[in-house]
C-alpha cells in the first residue's frame, strides 16, 4: 500500500485546495509524514456549499428505491477494497489492521441499514373530525448538512452521518478529520464510483474552526451534525441554535462499569480489559470509572489488570500488535498530566503509566486503583488506555458516582441479579446501558448520549428522523 495524498471532493470532482495549501498526515506509529492533505479555504467551502445547495434540487426529490440502490452498490464497494482502505486506515491512525477492517466492514452494514430506512420514512394520514377533510403528514429532506467528524473511528463517524442524509434525501458537506483524511476519503470514493450525482456528497478538510465558523451559519446549510469533544460540541451547537438549526450532537463520555459482587467476574475483567484497549481507549463509549463491590474487588482487579498488563502494544500493521499507538502525539502530555495528577492526590500506579519507547505515540495501557472523586480524571474524559478502579460497598454508593458526571453516553454493569439489572435500567442516566455484555454500536440500536454526551441518535429507527422535516397538510375536498 502506498499512502496517497488526499485532495477535497467538491462537485463530484476530487481536486486540490484553490490556493494550493496542504497539510502533512503523520504515521502515529512512527512520527514520520506519510502524505498531505489538502486544506480548503473559503472558496472552496463556498464551491462545496453551493454544490450542495444545487445537487439537493434533484436529490432531494429522487425516489427513496433509488437512493437505496445507489447506497447498497456503495457498501458493496467499500466490502470490496476492504484491505487496501484498511491499510490506509492504521497508516494514518494507529489502531491495529483487524480493528480497521471491522471498522470498514461495519461501515458497510450502516450504508445497507440506512438504504434501508430510507424506504420507511413513512408520513402519517391523521383521522379529521369533520367528513371531507383530508389531514396528512409529509416528511422530506432538511436539505443540504454540515457535518463534523474525528480521528478516532475516520470511517465509522463519518458513514453514520453521510448514509442518514443520504437515505433521508439530504446533500452533505463533510468535514473530515486532517490526522485520518485517506480513509473517509476511500469512503466517499465508493459514492462516487457507485453512481452519485456530483455535489450530493462533498469532502473537505482544513481549519476545524474556520469550516464550521463559515458552514454552520451559511444560508444553504440547514443541519448540523458534529462528532468530537463537549467544550466544542457546546460552541457548534450553540452557533446552530443562533440561526435555527437542527444538531445532532454526539459528544465525550466518561462510562462508569459497576462489578456488583454476584457477577462473572472473570468475564467481566477479560470483556472490559478487551473493549477499554480497542482503539487504544479513544473511544466516547470506552469503559472507564470501574466501580466494583468490595466482595470481588480483589479478583476483579487482579484479573483486569493482568489483562492490561499483559496486552501488546505496538505498530497497527504488525498482526502481532493488540493496540495500536495513540493518534496524536497531543494526546500524549494529556494523559501524563491526567495521571500525574491523579498520584498527586493519592492514587495508586497498579500497572503502565508511562510512553513507551522514543518513537512514535505509544502509551502503555494503564489502571490507577483509589482514585479520589476530585482527581482530574475522574471527571475529564481520558481519551486514551487508561482505566480506574475504585471500590464500593453499598449498591447506593455505586449508583451515586455512576451518575454524578454530567456526562451521559455508555454505562457498563456486571450482575447475575434480574433486580438489579431493573435497577440499573431505571436509574442509570446514559444513553446507553449494556448489562454482562458488550451490546453497543450495531447499526440497528440507538447511538448517542444524554446530557453533557450530546442530543440525538446516530443509529436505529429515530436516527434517519434527524435529517427529515414534517409539514403537514390538511385539505378539504
Ligand atoms: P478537539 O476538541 O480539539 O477536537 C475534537 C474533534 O473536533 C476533532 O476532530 C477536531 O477536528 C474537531 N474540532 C475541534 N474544534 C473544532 C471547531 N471549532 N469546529 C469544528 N470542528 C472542530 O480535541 P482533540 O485533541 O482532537 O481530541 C481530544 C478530545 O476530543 C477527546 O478528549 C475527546 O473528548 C474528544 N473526541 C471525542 C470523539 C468522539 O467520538 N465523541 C472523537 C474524537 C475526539
Amino acid at each position: 500500500m502506498t499512502y496517497p495524498d488526499t485532495q477535497l471532493l467538491i462537485d463530484g470532482s476530487w481536486r486540490a485546495a484553490l490556493d494550493g495549501r496542504s497539510l502533512p498526515v503523520l504515521d502515529p506509529a512512527t512520527g514520520a509524514e506519510i502524505g498531505r492533505v489538502a486544506h480548503a479555504g473559503i472558496a472552496d467551502l463556498e464551491a462545496a456549499v453551493q454544490a450542495a445547495h444545487r445537487a439537493f434540487a434533484d436529490w432531494g426529490r429522487s425516489s427513496p428505491l433509488h437512493r437505496s440502490d445507489l447506497m447498497r452498490a456503495a457498501a458493496r464497494l467499500l466490502r470490496g477494497r476492504v484491505d487496501g482502505i484498511a491499510a490506509m486506515m492504521t497508516a494514518e491512525q494507529g489502531k491495529p489492521l483487524d480493528q480497521s477492517r471491522a471498522e470498514i466492514m461495519a461501515g458497510a452494514e450502516i450504508i445497507e441499514w440506512f438504504a434501508e430506512e430510507a424506504r420507511r420514512s413513512y408520513g402519517q394520514i391523521i383521522p379529521a373530525r369533520v367528513p371531507g377533510v383530508t389531514q396528512l403528514t409529509v416528511r422530506e429532506p432538511l436539505g443540504p448538512v454540515a457535518a463534523f467528524t474525528p480521528w478516532n473511528f475516520p470511517i465509522n463517524q463519518a458513514v453514520r452521518k453521510i448514509s442518514a442524509a443520504l437515505a433521508a434525501g439530504c446533500t452533505i458537506v463533510v468535514k473530515a478529520a486532517e490526522e485520518t483524511p485517506a480513509s473517509p476519503a476511500e469512503l466517499a470514493r465508493c459514492f462516487v464510483d457507485a453512481g452519485l450525482p456530483a455535489g450530493v456528497l462533498n469532502l473537505v478538510y482544513g481549519d476545524p474552526a474556520e469550516i464550521s465558523g463559515y458552514l454552520i451559519p451559511h444560508p444553504a446549510i440547514r443541519k448540523l451534525s458534529f462528532t468530537g469533544s463537549t467544550p466544542v460540541g457546546k460552541q457548534l451547537a450553540a452557533l446552530a441554535g443562533l440561526h435555527m438549526k437542527p444538531a445532532t450532537m454526539e459528544l465525550g463520555g466518561h462510562a462508569p462499569v459497576l462489578v456488583f459482587d454476584d457477577a462473572d467476574v472473570d468475564a467481566a475483567a477479560a470483556a472490559m480489559a478487551a473493549a477499554k484497549l480497542r482503539n487504544a481507549g479513544q473511544v466516547c463509549i470506552s469503559p472507564t470509572r470501574f466501580l466494583v463491590q468490595d466482595g470481588v474487588a480483589d479478583r476483579f482487579t487482579e484479573r483486569f489488570i493482568a489483562a492490561m498488563a499483559q496486552a501488546q502494544p505496538g505498530p497497527g500493521s504488525d498482526p502481532a500488535s493488540q493496540m495500536g499507538p495513540l493518534a496524536n502525539e497531543r494526546r500524549i502530555p494529556a494523559i501524563e498530566r491526567l495521571i500525574r495528577d491523579a498520584l498527586d492526590r493519592g492514587a495508586r500506579l497498579a500497572t503502565g503509566g508511562q510512553r513507551l519507547g522514543n518513537e512514535g505515540w505509544f502509551f502503555a495501557p494503564t489502571v490507577l486503583l483509589d482514585v479520589p472523586a476530585e482527581a482530574a480524571v475522574m471527571n475529564e474524559e481520558p481519551f486514551g488506555p487508561i482505566a480506574i478502579v475504585n471500590r464500593f460497598r453499598q449498591d447506593d454508593e455505586a449508583f451515586a458516582e455512576a451518575n454524578r458526571l454530567p456526562y451521559g453516553l455508555a454505562a457498563y454493569a456486571w450482575t447475575r441479579s434480574s433486580a438489579r439489572m431493573q435497577r440499573l435500567q431505571e436509574e442509570i442516566r446514559a444513553g446507553m446501558l449494556t448489562v454482562n455484555h458488550i451490546g453497543l454500536s450495531l447499526p440497528e440500536l440507538p447511538f448517542g448520549g444524554i446530557g453533557d454526551s450530546g442530543m440525538g441518535t446516530e443509529g436505529g429507527s429515530e436516527a434517519i428522523g434527524a435529517y427529515l422535516q414534517t409539514r403537514f397538510v390538511t385539505r378539504k375536498g
